[in-house]
């Protein structure tokens, strides 16, 4: 999908309190920028980077001139001193790509003041890697800024976080969300057609992280995760095997599916708890799981799915532990009566 040009109105917040120590030349050398999935945290560490490599940001809000040499360079997507680091493949940033990022970080700028790192996300590197990007931060050259990327509730290494500043992007209201949204369907060339409940109900999924509610209306998100939840469903009724079950979880991804999982257990534990889950299409489902299960069952899958997580950080196969996170809802099914004709 191409890069959005419509403004994050709330990105303004942050975005003003970077660039008032941008002013006073107080900028620390790393940033590490939180937020929920999909409030549009690559984006906003884009527009920063565009931003610090500008030679002449126009007014108090700096706005990139949109005319010097950086910002042409910006604009065709190549400017030398602006890199991006991210996993390969929905697992981890290897302790190669940091290797890599490291020898940028002490070579000089090629043509911009500073060279600017975007780490996304530093919530993905495993050990070794995050050992290693440690080194960076604790030597800084003075001509670089890490902006360091962090998913809401994914953990990032003490050592790493207390070397940078931290910058929080706050989820926009639902007005803001929906406006937003808005704007890129109406965009031309988008071939998306989402009717409004298609919308709503992406938007509450999303919890009114634009971006997220974005992806989740485009491609064949919204087929695939239907067509998961309904084999789900079957098969927590053992009408089907939990190969078969896996397999449209296999076509969502392994991130996708652990993120889906995590949702399904909170809502579960939500519910059980008197509030309402998030997802109102597997909400009959949870409701009758809550009725019948002790609320620590909930908390269980919480864990399994933070196991899963660790998993796949070693490799684990995906498709083994989708299977195995199934089983264990499966796990919640009340034990099957016999029927009368059986009883004797
Ligand atoms: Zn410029």
């Amino acid at each position: 999908m191409a890069q959005s040009q419509n403004p994050m109105s709330w990105h303004a917040a942050p975005r003003s309190q970077v660039t008032a120590r941008l002013a006073k030349g107080q900028l620390p050398h790393a940033l590490l920028i939180g937020g929920e999935r999909g409030v549009g945290k690559r984006r906003f560490a884009d527009d920063l980077a565009h931003v610090l490599v500008c030679e002449q940001p126009l007014g108090e809000d700096a706005v990139p001139c949109g005319r010097c040499k950086q910002c042409e360079l910006i604009a065709a997507d190549t400017h030398p001193d602006v890199r991006h680091y991210a996993p390969e493949k929905s697992r981890m940033i290897k302790i190669d790509q940091i290797r890599a990022l490291s020898a940028f970080a002490v070579a000089s700028p090629q043509v911009a003041q500073r060279k600017i790192i975007i780490v996304d996300r530093a919530d993905q590197l495993n050990i070794n890697s995050a050992n290693a990007l440690l080194k960076t931060l604790e030597e800084p050259t003075a001509d670089v800024v890490l902006l360091l990327l962090q998913e809401t509730g994914r953990p990032v290494l003490p050592t790493l976080r207390s070397r940078c500043q931290s910058l929080i992007i706050a989820t926009p209201g639902v007005e803001t969300a929906s406006e937003w949204l808005a704007g890129e369907l109406d965009q031309e060339g988008t071939k998306i057609t989402a009717t409004a409940d298609d919308r709503r109900q992406a938007l509450e999924m999303a919890r009114f992280a634009p971006r997220l509610a974005l992806e989740y209306l485009t491609g064949d998100y919204l087929a695939l995760r239907r067509e998961a939840l309904d084999v789900f469903r079957r098969f927590m009724k053992s009408e089907v095997s939990v190969s078969q079950a896996a397999r449209p979880f296999k076509a969502l991804g392994a991130e996708t599916t652990l993120w889906l999982m995590e949702v399904w257990a909170s809502d579960l534990a939500r519910i059980q708890a008197g509030a309402e889950g998030r997802d109102r299409e597997a909400a009959d489902m949870l409701g009758f799981l809550a009725g019948v299960n002790p609320p620590w069952r909930a908390h269980e899958l919480l864990d399994a799915v933070r196991e899963g997580r660790s998993a796949l950080v070693y490799n684990a196969n995906p498709e083994l532990e989708a299977e195995r996170l199934l089983l264990q809802w499966q796990g919640l099914m009340p034990v099957r009566r016999r029927r009368p004709s059986q009883a004797h």
